[in-house]
């Protein structure tokens, strides 16, 4: 019997059309007609369709994530899996903030886009989307992201090209499957979730980001009193000036406000490990918490849902350095 399949068009290039006379490319309702334009995916499973808002991803924010979960809660149980086409600019941030929310997902739920339209030439549209709703019919129970023949792990990735179809890598995790010839499905990488399905809604907007730059004074950044936390994107393993400046304090005075405050680095590949070097060992010792081998988009959309579930920055502090969906590998 044919499998089940979810797919719903939220907006992002996939989807666009080009106005004519200035070349933008702008959301349309293109996808009501999708089935006949890939006619294909109706022979790879029963596709239902639901498009909930159709925009550049740019515009999306917590409560478009509320609205996708809303969606796929209500169809599990109903569906074999959910494929959600979107925007690739705020995709990887998207897919963080779905894995946290729908906790113990029982079905594949495979976010995609395209870096082409679908209706111009060599847009890579029609493949990602035939291979990502033939992956939604696998056990594959997690929040993953399909582009360009590969699956990842949704909050292990990060966009890191604009131009090229490969537009999505996972630094620190393994693929999850490939697509050739044949579609190989790495399932040691999978997530195996035992508990029941849960959907958790809340998210806090009370976090500031600090990138730091040399020249960087930083006088500019004034978190107020509405910011619980910070999170600071520091270079390599994790290291701040310490002689240029005056960082060292400001942080202070941050956490004895009782602000969280989080490093993290701008290298994708790799753990920090602020202990390497004195600015980042003096870090650890006021409070300061690492975000381990986390892309930038799972550690703050960790930081903002985490906010909205609690009160207590204990609470915060001890899930953060935990793994809720796999977006952390923590050390044994
Ligand atoms: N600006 C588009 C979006 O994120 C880019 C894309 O879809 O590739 O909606």
């Amino acid at each position: 019997m044919k499998k089940k399949i979810l797919l719903i068009h939220t907006g992002g290039t996939i989807g666009m059309t080009r106005d004519s006379r200035s070349g933008v490319l702008r959301p349309d309702h293109f996808y009501a007609g999708l089935l006949k334009v890939i006619p294909e995916l109706s022979t790879i499973a029963d596709i239902e369709v639901e498009i909930p808002f159709v925009f550049d991803s740019a515009e999306l924010g917590f409560q478009h994530w509320q609205r996708l979960a809303a969606i796929i809660q209500s169809r599990i149980g109903a569906v074999d899996g959910v494929v959600v086409t979107h925007g690739t600019d705020t995709l990887a941030y998207t897919a963080s903030a779905l894995s946290y929310m729908l906790h113990n997902v029982p079905v594949p739920v495979i976010l995609t886009g395209a870096q082409k339209p679908l209706g111009e030439l060599r847009s890579d549209a029609r493949n990602n989307l035939i291979n990502a709703v033939e992956l939604a019919c696998a056990d594959i129970p997690e929040v993953c992201i399909f582009f360009d023949y590969q699956l990842m792990r949704g909050n292990r990735t990060s966009k890191n090209h604009i131009n090229f179809f490969d537009a999505f890598h996972s630094p620190n995790y393994p693929l999850l499957a490939e697509v050739g010839i044949n579609i190989e499905i790495y399932r040691p990488n999978i997530l195996h979730p035992g508990g029941h399905f849960h959907v958790f809604n809340e998210f806090s907007s009370a976090l500031a980001v600090l990138k730091l730059f040399p020249g960087c004074s930083g006088g500019y950044f004034q978190p107020g009193d509405d910011v619980r936390a910070v999170l600071i994107v520091a270079y390599g393993a994790g290291t701040i000036p310490l002689q240029t400046g005056e960082l060292l304090p400001r942080i202070e005075a941050w956490l004895r406000q009782g602000k969280l405050v989080v490093l993290d680095s701008e290298a994708h590949g790799g753990r920090i490990e602020p202990q390497l070097y004195e600015s980042g060992s003096r870090l650890l010792e006021m409070g300061v918490i690492p975000a381990g081998d986390m892309t930038f988009e799972a550690a703050a959309v960790k930081l903002m849902f985490l906010l909205g579930q609690y009160d207590r920055p204990e609470l915060i502090k001890g899930n953060f350095q935990k793994s809720l969906a796999g977006e952390l590998t923590e050390l044994s």
